[in-house]
């Protein structure tokens, strides 16, 4: 995978600073390898499929438009109800709880964004300008769904691109699922970014970021006087735009992921504004390039995590800060992972972001 000059092996937990029980055990010596590789599927790059429901031309094989953008003809964007929804508002059933048992209503709304008209197109294949509308669609849509019922606790937008990521329709889409529930990981680093804010009067992402683009350690052996450690500035930045940053997580759960945060500090993703998101779109569509430069046909998932609505999250308006996290799925999770509730990544985080950063796009 790397260069031949043996890079240091490196097999240590990695501890998440913001969610410390999603940690991390690095493991990336040969003989620790205990990961399938995911099967690399080649790329359906065709632009129009005659039988696709997603290609224009076949908009009578989906569920009717919730919306088109910029017409309905000649769509751009193109969002519809989900014939198969996770969660739904078709029934209303009740909260349930019997002994240790308990239930909670499935409601809520699934909706499927078609993304491009371009069948196949990957991600870093899309124009700055086509991204950006793609996230200004999210973040108005979100708008509408929580204004559209008190009871919508959260609104998730997320990707799957590939077979291993979960992806059933090959024609490039995106989906939101509205949910009655905050989902536990958004909850746990909601609580936890209040946690140190209360203490250090500080945004830990911010911190982060700040780490990311002015920290440098050398830490020694105290015996032998070696370098057991060196981090440098901008070891993990993978590209920067004005307003954005992507970087690779010192914690990372999957070989390759990436996470793009806004430099300047902001909660809310619906808060974003038009011209920012044209910046996010730029820094997003170099980090897919260089994604598929160094890794060739990723197949992913991305999703957004922002500060939820209602009464208990109000007040994370300074703790809190919006991101979304790209996870390329290269590599199957094993038993261990599973039963340890640890992932296991196999390429140093340092290393992934150096060939990230010096591949030519
Ligand atoms: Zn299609
Ligand atoms: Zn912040
Ligand atoms: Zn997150």
């Amino acid at each position: 995978m790397n260069n031949a000059d043996n890079p240091p092996s490196v097999r240590e937990i990695r501890i998440n600073p913001i969610i410390p029980s999603e940690s991390v055990l690095v493991a990336t010596a040969r003989s620790m390898r205990p990961k399938k590789a995911e099967e690399l599927v080649p790329r359906d790059t065709r632009s129009h499929v005659e039988t696709c429901p997603f290609c224009r031309g076949n908009e009578h094989k989906t569920p009717p438009a919730i919306l088109t953008i910029p017409n309905e003809t000649n769509w751009d964007i193109r969002m519809v109800e989900n014939l198969y929804p996770v969660l739904g508002d078709d029934r209303q059933d009740a909260n349930l709880t019997f002994g240790l048992q308990q239930t909670i209503d499935g409601y809520g709304r699934h909706e499927v964004i078609i993304d491009h008209q371009n069948h196949g197109i990957a991600l870093f294949e899309m124009s700055v300008s086509h991204l950006a509308l793609l996230f200004q669609t999210y973040r108005d849509r979100m708008k509408v769904l929580y204004e559209s019922d008190q009871r919508l606790k959260y609104v998730l937008a997320f990707k799957n691109f590939g077979p291993a990521a979960g992806a059933s329709i090959p024609h490039t889409h995106s989906q939101i699922i509205a949910m009655p529930v905050v989902p536990q990981n958004v909850h746990d680093e909601v609580e936890n970014s209040r946690a140190y804010f209360t203490k250090n009067n500080h945004c830990i992402f911010c911190s982060l970021i700040d780490e990311a683009l002015t920290f440098e350690a050398t830490i020694y052996d105290r015996n032998s006087g070696s370098v057991r450690r060196k981090m440098s500035v901008g070891q993990y930045v993978i590209e920067k735009g004005k307003k954005f940053i992507a970087i690779k997580p010192f914690a990372s759960r999957f070989e390759w992921e990436i996470h793009i945060l806004p430099l300047n500090h902001q909660a809310d993703f619906m808060t974003v504004s038009n011209e920012d998101l044209e910046d996010f779109a730029n820094v997003l569509q170099r980090s897919m390039a260089r994604l598929d430069a160094v890794i060739g046909g990723a197949q992913y998932n991305y999703f957004l995590h922002t500060q939820p609505q209602g009464k208990e999250y109000q007040d994370c308006n300074a703790s809190y800060h919006w991101h979304l996290e790209i996870c390329p799925r290269t590599s199957i999770p094993t038993g261990f992972e599973l039963g340890a509730g640890l992932s296991v990544n196999t390429i140093s985080p340092e290393q992934a972001a150096e060939q990230l950063r010096n591949v030519k796009i």
